[in-house]
């Protein structure tokens, strides 16, 4: 009854696309060999990687973050290498899944559930790989699983500290373009990402930023295979070879539009407002804590995401909240990983509004519940937003 009318989608990925962007996919189809979509092309390589804080050269796949991944994968590695997995939820752990199947030998460390990855950790496996037989470490910036953002710069410094040569290659699928990523000056060797979370483009491209070392490596990776090789893929001669195949005309179309918006407000402009819509979400959370067992599952704000608020439940049915605000009020949250919880998603193309009809909507099916709400977290979320304190 309540919930005609435009949805909320509140999930952490695909996130909400700007009109601005869907526009450009009633566009006609256009030569595939000069012209336009070239020009198009060159801007999306030119401009993108500074997202990322990047001077490398930008590789996109047509597929999810999956296909990126693997993409990464078998560029720069060989059947029998070691790579550390340095995981804080759950993507990590299946990028090395991934690694794993192809042949690859996987270490994995995983972060005390709450918490990010201790880059000491990092630095004590490492230290203990004098051979230096692992060839890569794999980690993702923000987890949108579980929300925890892992300290990149920290575990760059915890490999230069016991001087291995492993590869630093990060995931900034859920992260890119909503807080700060510094590839060339932290140190990272290989950006992964995608279109479908902060960047605004719907489902479909992956992308691999690739630094001068990470590009070495991949003169001698013998997992590369005719589609996702790099080397063919560089040619700049032909550019039908850049997306091995017919390129996905629409998708860059779109995705260019969502770099202009990116730059039209600015990064830093963007990272304030995701850190400010994150924490109107965590304030939220921290109000209904007062009264029922809703937590925010990361519990040292350092450690936490900006793009996404993973809320456990405890006795609190997770599915209830979700199944009201769905069915009864018209809000997607997103599921849980773990039992009796589930997320917000805040990440791209979101404004106050969003949050605070998220953060409404779990609060009335909470009510709906028979909850008892002695701090109310839409009151929280909105003190947050105008900049003073609740209290
Ligand atoms: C969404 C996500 C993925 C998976 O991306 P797909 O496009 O679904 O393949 C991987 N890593 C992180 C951190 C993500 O948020």
């Amino acid at each position: 009854m309540l919930s005609a009318g435009p949805e909320l989608l509140a999930i952490p990925g695909p996130s909400v696309m700007p009109s601005r962007v869907m526009r450009e996919f009633s566009r006609p189809m256009v030569d595939i060999y000069a012209g336009e979509l070239v020009e198009i092309t060159d801007e999306i390589e030119r401009i993108l990687p500074a997202v990322a804080g990047s001077s490398g050269h930008l590789f996109i796949a047509i597929g999810n973050g999956h296909a990126a991944w693997e993409m990464a994968l078998t560029n720069t590695l060989s059947k029998d290498d070691r790579v550390l997995v340095v995981n804080c939820g759950v993507f990590a752990a299946v990028w090395g899944e991934m690694a794993a199947f192809m042949g690859v030998e996987v270490d994995r460390i995983d972060a005390e559930p709450g918490r990010a990855s201790d880059p000491a950790e990092v630095g004590r496996v490492l230290a203990a790989d004098r051979e230096h037989t692992i060839k890569a470490v794999l980690t993702v910036q923000g987890d949108t699983a579980s929300s925890a953002r892992n300290d990149i710069p920290a575990i760059r410094r915890a490999i230069d500290e016991v001087n291995h040569p492993a590869l630093l290659m990060v995931d900034t699928i859920a992260s890119l373009g909503c807080e700060p990523f510094e590839m060339d000056a932290w140190g990272v060797d290989l950006v992964v990402a995608a279109s479908q979370k902060g960047m605004m483009t719907p489902p479909g491209l992956g992308f691999n930023i690739v630094g001068e070392r990470a590009l070495a490596a991949s003169a001698r990776a013998d997992l590369r295979t005719y589609y996702w090789d790099w080397t063919s893929r560089r040619d700049r001669s032909v550019y039908y070879k850049r997306f091995c195949g017919t390129p996905p005309v629409s998708h860059l179309f779109a995705l260019r539009e969502a770099l202009r918006m990116i730059d039209e407000e600015g990064l830093a402009a963007r990272y304030a407002r995701h850190r400010v819509l994150a924490g109107a979400v965590h304030a939220a959370v921290e109000a209904w804590a007062a009264s029922t067992d809703l937590r925010l599952n990361i519990a040292d704000p350092a450690e936490r995401c900006q793009s996404v608020t993973t809320i456990t439940t405890g006795s609190v049915d997770a599915e209830a909240i979700r199944r009201i605000c769905c069915e009864r009020l018209g809000a997607v949250l997103g599921i849980g990983f773990a039992d009796s919880s589930f997320r917000i998603g805040h990440m791209g193309h979101v404004n106050a509004p969003s949050v605070l009809a998220a953060v409404g909507a779990v609060e009335t099916a909470l009510h709906e519940l028979g909850e008892c709400i002695d701090q109310s977290g839409v009151a929280a979320a909105t003190h947050h937003l105008a900049g003073v304190s609740a209290r």
